[in-house]
């Protein structure tokens, strides 16, 4: 376990008492992220439910559960890896997020992403893949690809776990592939990337895609 540093450990501080968005005002904890600070792996979820809001933890509940099983699937435990949300707080009855709050919250987790600078980041359904890989394009054509992101690092887009709890066992099965991938990613020598990998957007090069990720989380 690597000790965040004291910059990491103000950004936690800043969020813990911001009223950014309406969702201060309903909140029970803010939930910033869980884990190891020095982690290769990182996840991205959409917003906290119900038990995260009450725990201040992200992925307490069954979806928690079942990112743990797909985890130790591949060899990994929690606590190597470090998980956070679009957004910190709870939209209230597990709304939809609001492009206002994405907006309001998304510098917490750039600047998260840029601290802990993970080798692969795993972005869990709609919401994180749509902001970090700056698309419109839904998850089920995404899932399963990687992409030469921000900072070197790999993004691999798979579905968020409630979709495999309420969904077919296809989309279960899926998540294991995708889980596979990452594995094999994480098994590569450090920036041994491949020579060919996807391209977020048609003809668009790594270095216009990662200027336009900067702009993205202003
Ligand atoms: N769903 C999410 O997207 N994040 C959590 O932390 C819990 C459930």
């Amino acid at each position: 376990m690597t000790t965040p540093t004291p910059e990491f450990q103000a950004l936690r501080e800043r969020a813990l008492v911001c009223t950014d968005c309406r969702l201060s005002e309903t909140r029970t904890n803010v939930v910033f992220g869980v884990g190891d600070f020095g982690a290769d792996l990182m996840f991205v979820g959409e917003a906290p439910g119900r038990n995260e809001d009450l725990q201040g933890e992200p992925f307490v509940g069954a979806a928690g559960q079942l990112l743990d099983e797909l985890l130790a699937g591949i060899g990994i435990q929690r606590p190597q890896v470090y998980i956070a949300n679009v957004l910190k707080c709870r939209p209230p009855n597990n709304r939809d997020p609001r492009p206002d709050e994405i907006d309001a919250c998304k510098g917490y987790l750039r600047e998260q992403i840029r601290m802990i600078s993970p080798r692969v980041v795993v972005t869990l359904g709609n919401f994180a893949t749509k902001l970090l890989l700056r698309t419109e394009t839904g998850i089920t054509r995404l899932r399963g690809q990687r992409f030469n992101w921000w900072l070197g690092a790999t993004l691999v887009p798979t579905f968020h776990p409630a979709a495999a709890l309420r969904g077919r066992p296809q989309v279960r099965q899926q998540m294991q592939e995708d889980f596979a991938l990452v594995r094999q990613i994480l098994d590569e020598p450090p920036d041994d990337r491949p020579a060919d990998p996807v391209q977020p957007g048609a003809g668009s090069e790594e270095a216009v895609f990662e200027d336009a990720q900067m702009e993205l989380f202003k």
